[in-house]
């Protein structure tokens, strides 16, 4: 077995995917695990992201799992771990970022580098930033981005050195952007000063990109790193990768081409509609018309597609407007309209595979997931970038014998308009 270099934890699916896609951007060769895997990794790989549903459970729960994950990825050879969160710093009153945090540096205590990690969830290309310690979404505070009316995790504190500490039995600290901006001498020497502090864990600033190609090298010596997934572009080139071709390198795709869409997202309503006005077979399902478990829409669909499969891609979508989901909803429930949708659209996913199709675009987090459990997907072989975040993947799928699948897991707000038109394209 090869060993990896980097062992990723990601607190959720597709946030998991945007890390591994960040990774192969900087030239490691990635696979995604979906949840702790049972067997030694079978693929030459330089990084695993394990994919948890960690960030909303309950605490203890987030912990053993992630402890599952850590002592897999270190079977594996894992060198340094990355245990990766929202670029929101999404946390419950519980938690998780901080438990979780302190839970792995416990696990790797006696490991060179293990006495001390950072936190950031700063990406500056994609409008999060940190400063003194305050993470701001765009131009405002994370407190006033909005987050702090999420129905799950609202965030009503923008200081992260105060979110992380009152969720740490240790000392948190700041290393600001005047040191962040000094290089890895200046971070090195901070660290070392708050080490003598007693802290375990800092905050770093980051106002641009260039801070966190600087941060790489001061992260060299670390057992474990926190944060989203920007702080990952600057960790390849500690394992003297660099970006190349080659990292993102897949099979060849082969058979028909066809997407299914299940996320309510704005952008996804304009990607249907992107795809209707470009001429492509196009197929609504409407929740309110499902009879049953939605056998029959199923079957209906199916055979709407097969006809058309191999001259275009087609398109089966659920995705509607606010309004009308409002009435969904209504009449179904909220909770049960969204597994009906998700396990009719899995099971037409799962019967496209079946027929020939070789190329899924999935569109939505939830959708997705129910997919590739449909599909019995357990791990996918990252490849090349469609849009930011969003990656092609490569997997093996029971519904797909022996060549295995293409496949891109798109989540809501992701994507150009012509993200289901040009996704084809970019696999060529
Ligand atoms: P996103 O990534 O945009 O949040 P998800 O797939 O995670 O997308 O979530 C969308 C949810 O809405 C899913 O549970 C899906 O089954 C449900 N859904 C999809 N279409 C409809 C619809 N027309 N009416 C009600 N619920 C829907």
């Amino acid at each position: 077995m090869k060993k990896i270099l980097l062992g990723c934890i990601a607190d959720d699916f597709t946030g998991a995917t945007d890390l591994a896609n960040n990774l192969v951007r900087s030239g490691m060769r990635v696979v995604q695990a979906m949840g702790v895997p049972t067997q030694p990794l079978n693929a030459d790989a330089d990084a695993v992201v394990v994919a948890l549903k960690s960030r909303t459970v309950p605490k203890a729960e987030a912990i053993a799992q992630s402890l599952a994950a850590l002592q897999w990825l270190q079977a594996q050879g894992a060198r340094q771990i990355y245990f990766k969160y929202c670029s929101t710093f999404e946390s419950t009153t519980q938690g998780n970022i901080g438990p979780v945090t302190e839970a792995l540096m416990d696990a790797l205590a006696g490991q060179p580098g293990a006495d001390f990690s950072i936190a950031t969830p700063a990406f500056p290309d994609n409008g999060r930033t940190v400063f003194k310690g305050h993470l701001f979404v765009g131009d405002v505070l994370l407190s006033e981005s909005g987050m702090q009316n999420h129905p799950l995790t609202p965030m009503t504190d923008a200081n992260l050195v105060r979110v992380l500490q009152s969720q740490c039995r240790g000392k948190v600290g700041l290393i600001d952007y005047k040191v962040v901006a000094q290089g890895e001498s200046a971070m090195r020497a901070r660290m070392a000063e708050l080490r003598a502090q007693g802290v375990r864990i800092a905050v770093l600033d980051a106002v641009s990109n260039d801070d966190l190609y600087r941060m790489g090298p001061a992260l060299k010596d670390l057992a474990l790193v926190t944060a989203g997934s920007g702080v990952a572009i600057g960790l390849p080139a500690n394992f003297g990768m660099a970006p190349s071709n080659t990292a993102s390198a897949l099979p060849a795709p082969t058979g028909f081409q066809a997407v299914v869409s299940g996320s309510c997202s704005l952008a996804t309503n304009r990607q249907v509609q992107a795809f209707i006005a470009a001429g492509y077979p196009a197929l609504a399902i409407d929740p309110l018309m499902l009879t049953g478990d939605g056998t029959q829409a199923v079957e209906d669909a199916l055979k709407w597609a097969l006809p058309l499969l191999g001259k275009h891609p087609v398109l089966i979508y659920s995705s509607a407007s606010p309004e009308a989901v409002k009435a969904v909803q209504a009449q179904l429930g909220v909770q049960a309209a969204g597994d009906l949708v998700e396990r009719t659209l899995a099971a037409i996913a799962r019967g496209l595979v079946e027929r020939g199709v070789r190329q899924l675009v999935v569109a939505g987090g939830e959708t997705s997931g129910a997919c590739v459990q449909a599909l019995g997907i357990t791990q996918m072989k990252i490849g090349p970038q469609i849009d930011p975040g969003v990656p092609w993947c490569h997997a093996q799928s029971a519904a797909a014998p022996q060549a295995g699948l293409h496949l891109t897991l798109k989540s809501g707000n992701f994507g150009t308009d012509d993200f289901f038109v040009k996704a084809f394209g970019c696999l060529k």
